[in-house]
């Protein structure tokens, strides 16, 4: 891999961009993409994540291109302007108009709240029994397809995040890998390869084993992100990928490019 196109800066929660891109130079990478968290939606918990956290790049977006275009100046590897922007269906127009207005260089959708709560809460989830569990894996997946299918990101990232939280582990099936890989392999949205927890108690890549062979399956391709928060993590993280990579004999695509 010669490109990551997942990692994030103080513009959300990561560490100053001059950081991060000198990190991604070290790993020996030719470009890193910045995608900061991101969303346009009044839900209470977007309005937390607002507030709270700080994830104001709708509009902080623009001071945030000027930066990348100044380190790009004297920055040997290519840096890209790119988001990663909260999803919900209900949300699609607001999204659109949004992405439209201010113009990344290519848009990474993610889905991290199922029933208003953030997918990593471990609590909430344990205290549901297995049946509701499993229905809120599927629902999980309900969602991923509508991301796919809205057309409205070059990428969904880390496609099987519920796999994250040790109390939602396990009840994806077959069925949910192959309708979500049904609905890649009609989309432009391409899958992201997401080392976010590989080095870490999960232990895996997001997608699953299983799930990358149903995209196999139908010939759907992937795009590798880190999806690091501070610049340690992108060497370690490119070294993991590119083994794995190498073992499934995968070769990633490019985000901005034709499909
Ligand atoms: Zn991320």
């Amino acid at each position: 891999m010669d490109r990551d196109y997942h990692v994030h800066s103080t513009y959300s929660d990561g560490r100053f961009l001059f950081q991060m891109v000198r990190a991604a130079a070290d790993a020996g990478l030719d470009g890193v993409g910045i995608a900061d968290h991101c969303n346009v939606s009044d839900r209470d918990a977007m309005a937390e994540q607002k507030h709270l956290l700080g994830f104001n790049l709708d509009q902080t977006y623009e001071r945030r291109r000027e930066a990348i275009d100044r380190l790009a100046e004297e920055s040997d590897i290519d840096i890209y302007d790119g988001v990663e922007m909260d999803y919900h269906p209900d949300e699609e127009a607001a999204i659109a108009t949004f992405l439209e207005d201010a113009d990344f260089e290519y848009t990474i959708g993610a889905i991290d709240h199922i029933e208003t709560v953030n997918i990593h809460v471990e609590a909430y989830f344990t205290g549901k029994d297995e049946g509701e569990r499993e229905a809120i894996v599927d629902r999980y997946f309900d969602r991923l397809v509508a991301l796919v299918e809205s057309e409205l990101f070059d990428v969904a990232a880390h496609p099987d995040v519920i796999e994250r939280n040790p109390a939602l582990r396990g009840f994806a099936t077959e069925d949910h890998y192959r309708r979500a890989a049904d609905a890649f392999a009609d989309s432009r949205t391409l899958p992201e390869l997401n080392a976010g927890r590989a080095l870490a108690e999960y232990g895996e890549f997001h997608p699953t084993p299983g799930f990358l062979d149903a995209l196999a399956a139908h010939d759907v391709p992937v795009v590798v992100g880190t999806d690091a928060h501070k610049p340690g993590e992108i060497g370690e993280r490119v070294r993991h990928l590119e083994r794995y990579l190498e073992k499934r004999n995968l070769r990633p695509v490019d985000p901005m490019g034709e499909r």
